[in-house]
């Protein structure tokens, strides 16, 4: 093989990974926590859902301190309600006086507007949802890399959700589920994680390729 021809089967090699590398979506990347506590990445933002929670707050499950340890700077977080189960003000202001970050939930949900404009990595589209017991809920669907990605939360009404189009990652707990089939509600989604488990509930998947039991702590995966 003479040199020229080496160097042109090498630049070509070259050209073909770097677009390859530079058309490649994102992958997001998800680890279960806990409970309804979820983290998500694609290598540049932390986006948090429902955690810091209170461990083991209602019997739910208990998770391992490290979590909070792992957190990196100026990541976000998202809170469906404040219940202990879902919500820890003392570790919050513990996480954002070591490395910051922007919190949101109920109190400012008028400034999401304002974070979907100039915030260009993924947006956030709220829906002000019902939960007994709690004065203001919301469910999330974030946008990112091209996925929407549904959280519930709490809520026990699946009419929300059941009008939410093509989502493709929907986290739901148990009941919503059982309410969208009571009232023949359809949800639009690709898959589904069920979250809000006690530690040891037996729940029987009758889909595993549509349906992702969140019962297995430490848990990653990509959507
Ligand atoms: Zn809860």
């Amino acid at each position: 093989m003479n040199k020229r021809y080496i160097y042109l089967l090498a630049l070509i090699v070259f050209f073909t990974i770097s677009t390859r590398l530079f058309t490649q979506t994102p992958e997001i990347q998800v680890k279960f926590i806990g409970n309804c506590g979820v983290h998500l990445t694609d290598g540049k933002n932390n986006l948090y859902v429902d955690f810091p929670y209170k461990s083991g707050a209602f019997n739910y499950m208990t998770y391992n301190p490290a979590e909070l340890d792992s957190i990196p700077d100026n990541a976000y977080f998202l809170f469906t309600h404040k219940h202990p189960d879902h919500y820890s003000k003392k570790m919050l202001n513990q996480i954002k006086s070591k490395h910051k970050g922007n919190v949101f939930g109920k109190w400012n949900i008028n400034e999401f507007t304002k974070f979907n404009t100039t915030f260009t990595d993924f947006t956030i589209e709220t829906f002000e949802t019902k939960h007994h017991f709690s004065f203001k809920h919301y469910s999330y669907l974030i946008t990112w890399h091209g996925k929407k990605i549904y959280f519930s939360g709490d809520t026990e009404s699946a009419v929300t959700i059941a009008n939410v189009e093509q989502i493709d990652w929907a986290f739901i707990p148990t009941w919503i589920w059982t309410d969208a089939k009571e009232n023949n509600l359809q949800i639009n989604a690709n898959m589904f994680a069920i979250y809000h488990l006690y530690p040891d509930q037996s729940v029987t998947n009758s889909m595993p390729e549509k349906i992702k039991l969140l019962n297995k702590q430490g848990e990653r995966w990509s959507l």
